[in-house]
């Protein structure tokens, strides 16, 4: 599809992916784009739910690349309120080397990342003491971010070229006509549009039902993170460690620290409650890492969804099968991470280009049902 001056954009949700999108195409589509979110206010869903790290040595490579050039970004820009943490991956010197070395073909290892002991970046302590033998992989370019404060800056910036965006309208519906997209119905009202963007996180697949776009086979999982403590001695610039072997991570946060089981469990796109033997399993995992921190209080603890395609690769482009059809979708547990890179291509295709990265991120590879798990670090 061509894009011309006359192209009017609907961008159907208000997280991370809506609003990068939104950003990024605000320069030359200005007042052509309208972004839509259900919710009152932006970021209500998966976006205001994440634990915030900046993790560029990720699987598949497609998606650590995506991730490199955001950090990039993120990580200079004072809206995106980065923390310098650097991150230490534990795991086995074989899962380790896997790891590394797929990116490392791939070009998509992050700058500075090195396999050492994880002794050699974490403070003299209860964690140096725990993990500090533990092979790891050091990634001095990672650390923390405001999302919230990200998101702002995207939709503060599109409005700013003339975008319109609209909280509390949920869209009812795509309209078609003979295989092209026309418009989508808000308010019970048509609002016309050439094309319309899927960026509707957990709902993404819920939102394409019926239209006869592409089946993808997306997968919506829940993961909760517990916020612990107080914890005396957790420097604000502790690295977040992450043992990619046993599933759990922890970072610092507020005198305490964030912590994570690592768990999926599937579920329907929603608003989901907390499942509190969720905090059990997270305790059994901090203790078999002799980590002294399973009898810490939990101050609060919540759940999000993280919302994948069967290969655990983003879903960004056009839809093979409706014309005007886009998706912005299935960021996974990286969309934070990935916030800036994924607008900026999802806004490089709607102008009509065709970067050489976009290829891995294709709706059409699921024209292919033979496309496979990608083994990816999730
Ligand atoms: C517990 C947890 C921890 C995470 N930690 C990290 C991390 O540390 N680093 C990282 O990079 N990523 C992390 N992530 C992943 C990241 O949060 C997501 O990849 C990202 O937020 C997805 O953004 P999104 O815009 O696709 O979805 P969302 O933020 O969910 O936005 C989708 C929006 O679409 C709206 N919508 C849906 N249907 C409609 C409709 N019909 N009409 C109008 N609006 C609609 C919804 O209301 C919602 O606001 C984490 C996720 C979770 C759950």
């Amino acid at each position: 599809m061509t894009c011309d001056d006359s192209i009017r954009v609907a961008i159907v949700g208000g997280g991370l992916a809506a609003a990068s999108l939104a950003f990024h195409l605000g320069p030359t589509f200005g007042d052509r784009v309208t972004l839509i979110e259900r919710e009152a206010g932006p970021g209500m869903h998966s976006s205001g739910r994440s634990a915030e790290m900046i993790r560029q040595a990720v699987l598949p490579p497609p998606v650590a690349r995506l991730a490199r050039r955001s950090a990039e970004v993120l990580g200079r820009a004072k809206w995106a309120r980065f923390r310098p943490t650097g991150s230490l991956l534990l795991g086995s010197e074989a899962s380790l080397t896997e790891l590394r070395d797929a990116l490392g073909e791939s070009d998509a290892l992050p700058p500075g990342a090195d396999i050492t002991r994880a002794a050699a970046h974490l403070p003299p302590g209860d964690l140096r003491a725990a993990l500090g033998e533990r092979a790891a992989l050091w990634t001095p370019t990672d650390g923390i971010v405001d999302a919230s404060s990200i998101l702002s800056h995207f939709l503060d910036d599109a409005a700013r070229h003339g975008v319109t965006i609209r909280y509390g309208t949920p869209v009812e519906g795509v309209v078609v006509e003979d295989g092209q997209v026309k418009g989508v119905r808000v308010d019970g009202a048509f609002l016309a549009a050439d094309i319309v963007v899927n960026a509707t996180g957990a709902w993404v697949g819920a939102f394409a039902e019926g239209l006869g776009a592409v089946p993808v086979g997306w997968s919506v999982l829940r993961r909760h993170l517990a916020h612990l403590g107080p914890a005396a001695d957790i420097p604000r610039d502790l690295p977040f460690i992450w043992d990619i072997d046993a599933g759990w991570y922890l970072r610092p946060e507020s005198r305490g620290l964030l912590a994570c089981a690592c768990d999926e469990s599937p579920s329907p796109p929603c608003d989901p409650q907390v499942d509190r033997s969720v905090l059990d399993a997270l305790g059994r995992k901090l203790s078999e890492a002799h980590l002294p921190l399973d009898r810490l209080p939990v101050r609060r603890c919540w759940a999000g969804l993280r919302t994948f395609a069967p290969d655990r690769t983003f879903v960004i482009g056009f839809d093979p099968c409706l014309d005007g059809f886009f998706w912005m979708g299935g960021l996974g547990g990286h969309g934070v991470t990935c916030s800036w890179a994924a607008g900026e291509l999802g806004a490089r295709l709607l102008a009509g280009e065709s970067p050489r990265e976009a290829e891995s991120f294709d709706p059409a590879r699921f024209l292919d049902h033979s496309a496979g798990e990608a083994g990816a670090i999730t």
